[in-house]
């Protein structure tokens, strides 16, 4: 794609696009709101208000017949709003405004015809009064007449006609286009200029941050997601820095696993090797030189089994493939079932287990996992003891809680690693006593049980002193 192409292409699902769309149509729907407004319906506007207006006005004056002051509302009327206000009888004649001529020969307004146009609807009692629309033919403008039934007096009934010109407005609406047609193209043409610029401005942020995302996507991961525009966009770069941390991190470690795994891997396999060569060169025929062998051949056999179990624990973790099946579970039971899994090392390297339980400490959780926990808690007490090989495990029932200990005297924990330990493949360096035991895998996997049991959980350790790693489940009864 050319320079120039990429100019002229309009991407219709970018964000910039869809404000700019929508900013502009916003201006639009108010403009077309206002041309409706303005020239549509202001003919019919300013005809209800007539109609409104007379009507007030003649319902007013019919509710004033009696009064003493009735004509001089009359001329009130007439004068202050320009209206044509009469009295006639039911003949026709005129009684209002007074005017000798009409006094004494008494000529009809009205002749019977328009008469009865008029009032028909009236004298017959269907309605009081009526308001409509008529065309005189001597005059230009319609005229709007209010046509209602006064009273009797004197065995006469009276009438009142209020009669007003509807103006046209259609000039008033010329000139209000023209004032409408300047003013919409005026502000079509700023809106969209403005509103290009304004989401050009608001959708910033997010280009920006796609750039970003695309720098981390393409591997490199030394970059920082930029913030100060707007509260929801901080937040994602808050987000999106963490995940990058994260990954970070991850990726860190998954090149550290990758070196420890094949050396953990290596060393095993080089040393089973050897002794097999061993026993078929040298010892074959030694018995007691060769039990020796293959019993080094089984340990790390098992070694490798450990970290290959590992591997497929955190695998399936991570995959969310299990579930947890919650039953009640005898911690006792279960702790001392592992302790015996460890007799090896009682009798071999002389450990001692120091088994502390205080009451019925039944638990609701997965048993299985819960075993894995007491393992690795165990066997890291184990890897991690020097001279002094005594491990403590207490379990103790108080307040409806049961409280877990694997307590070793062993090589401790810095302060400021006692959080890391609890990360994925995180080993701490310089301080291992058998450098090619562990994975880092084993406490990653002891937090992701407890955390799906919702157990409280933690570590108190001192650096060449000892660890004390608990975890705290409420009891079942
Ligand atoms: P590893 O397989 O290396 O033992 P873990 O996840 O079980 O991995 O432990 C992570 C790190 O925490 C270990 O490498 C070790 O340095 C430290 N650690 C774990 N348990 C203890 C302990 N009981 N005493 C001292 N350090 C420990």
């Amino acid at each position: 794609m050319t320079q120039e192409d990429k100019l002229i292409k309009v991407d219709r699902n970018s964000i910039m696009f869809k404000f700019w769309k929508y900013f502009s149509g916003f201006a639009a729907i108010i403009l077309i709101a206002l041309w409706l407004l303005q020239i549509v319906f202001l003919n019919n506007f300013y005809e209800s208000m007539k109609i409104r207006e007379v009507t007030k006005i003649g319902n007013y004056l019919r509710s004033e017949y009696n009064s003493p002051d009735f004509e001089y509302q009359i001329l009130n009327y007439s004068q202050k709003k320009g209206m044509n206000i009469e009295v006639i009888d039911e003949e026709g004649h005129l009684i209002y405004p007074f005017n000798w001529v009409e006094a004494l020969f008494k000529p009809k307004v009205m002749d019977e015809q328009t008469f009865n146009e008029f009032f028909s609807s009236i004298i017959n009692g269907k309605e009081k009064y009526r308001v409509f629309v008529v065309k005189f033919p001597n005059l230009e403008n319609p005229t709007l007449v209010y046509a209602g039934y006064l009273g009797l007096t004197d065995d006469v009934k009276y009438y009142i006609t209020i009669k007003t010109s509807l103006d046209p407005v259609d000039s008033t609406i010329d000139i209000l286009k023209k004032m409408l047609i300047i003013v919409s193209i005026l502000s079509l043409g700023v809106s969209v200029v403005l509103s290009y610029f304004m989401s050009k401005r608001l959708s910033k942020p997010l280009v920006d941050m796609s750039k970003t995302a695309k720098k981390l996507g393409s591997g490199n991961y030394d970059i920082s997601f930029r913030k100060g525009d707007y509260t929801e966009i901080d937040d994602l770069a808050d987000t999106l820095n963490y995940a990058t941390t994260e990954l970070t991190k991850t990726i860190e470690m998954r090149k550290d696993l990758i070196a420890n795994v094949s050396h953990d891997l290596k060393t095993p396999l080089t040393v089973i090797k050897s002794y097999g060569e061993m026993i078929r060169d040298i010892s074959g025929n030694n018995e007691e030189k060769r039990n020796e062998h293959i019993e080094t051949i089984i340990r790390e056999s098992d070694n490798l089994t450990t970290l290959v179990n590992d591997l497929l624990d955190l695998s399936k973790m991570e995959s969310n493939l299990e579930e947890i099946n919650f039953i009640p579970v005898d911690l006792k039971n279960t702790t001392a079932k592992i302790v015996n899994r460890f007799e090896f090392q009682k009798e071999k390297d002389g450990y001692v287990f120091n088994l502390d339980f205080k009451g019925d400490c039944i638990v609701l959780g997965d048993e299985k996992k819960l075993e894995q926990v007491i393992y690795n808690l165990i066997n890291n007490a184990i890897n991690y003891s020097k001279a002094e090989k005594i491990i403590t495990i207490k379990i103790e029932e108080k307040d409806n809680k049961v409280r877990f200990d694997c307590i070793d005297k062993g090589i401790g924990i810095k302060e400021d690693e006692l959080e890391d330990i609890w990360e994925r493949f995180y080993r701490v360096r310089d301080n291992h006593t058998r450098p090619s035991v562990g994975t880092g895998l084993g406490l990653y996997i002891v937090k992701n049980i407890l955390e799906l049991h919702n157990f409280e959980y933690g570590v108190n350790s001192q650096l060449g002193k000892g660890s004390d790693f608990y975890f705290i489940a409420d009891t079942v009864k």
